[in-house]
């Protein structure tokens, strides 16, 4: 790899592309941006063919040359890799056909990916296009925290486990967080809280996953912007019987309308800081959902872990969100846990204080960048 070189990440979900041009020697970011509401009235784009060509034309007019521009490889941000693909994996047709047996496991996630990599393909034939999944980093869970505890021949059949999503996100921060503190990630045990609009905690013993929140799909868990997470699988079964609600309408519920979102009518942390400010009770309430499963999160990593080096806060909220950090954190200096007032609200990177057992810090995360490298890694390895 010169250092010149590109690899183009892409995000393809339901309703948005997101795209980003990276070089994976510096970290630099060339080109990105995204196009949103794909096949809606109001967008541009009717298909998520449509929205790629805009990709492109806008990567134009920001001066790239996609033909000239040292391009290595696609990299294209998969979110269900099942038991099966837990490596960055060149895309073919066999692993595409291998793929789409996936969306049955996943089908809210892995469809709209699997529509991205076939318009890239036929658009950019000529370069290798790399699948990397969030489910990964969490492929070898210990199976104590893998496992539910469910009829395991109905489990074994349906390939029911938790597989742990943001995966990629996780060992990104994790390896920053081991860097920042200048020690090999295998000496450290880490708990690592990954909040933007999808929330996601993990507990890493030494560089190996030992828990994460999220399950058989990424609604299991924190509160999020609009995924309940944790919920009685009771009431599930209680709105189909007595509600009478057609399970896809559940489904859809919990993740597209409930959380913050559906708590609020708000899942910008911005917007409802300003609504709890104003008095608005259903806000505020939110707002103490979501910390208290935060709360009850880190408490379990602790306990998970026994001994723990470093939290990290990272993704949108973690990143930005002075306050939640704070309500995450404060009153669990007994737990070794002890905030810098000062160092969390003046953004700084380690955010306790001198004397806390546990350091804390505020690291963001880049899977864009770590999706790039793991395509140079693959590529160099074949
Ligand atoms: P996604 O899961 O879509 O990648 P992000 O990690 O970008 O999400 O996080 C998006 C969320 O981060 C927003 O919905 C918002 O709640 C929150 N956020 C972003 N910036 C700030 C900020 N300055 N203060 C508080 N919250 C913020």
């Amino acid at each position: 790899m010169t250092a010149d070189q590109v690899v183009l990440v892409i995000n393809s979900g339901s309703s948005s592309l997101k795209y980003q041009l990276v070089e994976p020697s510096s970290g630099r970011t060339r080109a990105g941006g995204g196009i949103q509401q794909i096949g809606e009235p109001s967008s541009r784009a009717g298909d998520h063919e449509e929205a790629l060509r805009l990709a492109f034309e806008q990567m134009a007019e920001a001066g790239v040359d996609l033909q000239a521009c040292g391009l290595l490889a696609v990299g294209h941000r998969v979110v269900h890799g099942g038991n099966d693909f837990y490596r960055p994996t060149l895309l073919d047709d066999a692993t595409i056909v291998d793929l789409e047996k996936l969306s049955e496991l996943a089908p809210l996630h892995n469809p709209p990916a699997l529509r991205g990599i076939k318009v890239a393909r036929s658009l950019l034939p000529g370069v290798p296009h790399i699948a990397v999944f969030d489910t990964a980093f969490f492929h070898n869970l210990p199976a104590a925290a893998a496992t539910y505890a469910m009829n395991r021949e109905l489990a074994e059949r349906w390939r029911i486990r938790r597989y742990g999503f943001h995966g990629t996100s996780h060992r990104y921060v994790s390896e920053q967080a081991a860097e920042f503190l200048g020690r090999p990630t295998e000496a450290l045990n880490q708990i690592v809280l990954h909040l933007g609009n999808g929330a996601s905690a993990s507990a890493i013993a030494g560089g190996r996953p030992v828990d994460t929140s999220m399950g058989l799909t990424p609604l299991e868990g924190l509160v999020m912007g609009t995924r309940s997470g944790d919920i009685d699988p009771g009431v599930i079964s209680y709105l189909w019987r007595s509600a009478k609600m057609p399970v896809d309408d559940i489904e859809s519920m919990l993740n597209n309308r409930s959380g913050v979102w559906g708590l609020a009518g708000e899942r910008d942390f911005r917007r409802l800081r300003g609504m709890i400010e104003s008095g608005d009770g259903a806000a505020e309430l939110a707002y103490d959902v979501f910390i208290h499963r935060l709360r009850k999160y880190i408490g379990a990593y602790l306990a998970v872990l026994g001994h723990t080096d470093v939290l990290t806060f990272t993704a949108g909220i973690g990143e930005n969100d002075a306050a939640v950090r704070r309500d995450a954190i404060t009153g669990m200096d007994e737990l070794g846990l002890v905030i810098d007032e000062d160092r969390n609200a003046s953004g700084q990177r380690r955010i306790s204080a001198d004397d806390s057992p546990i350091t804390i810090l505020v690291i963001p995360t880049n899977e864009e960048l770590a999706i790039a490298r793991d395509c140079v890694r693959i590529l160099e390895a074949s």
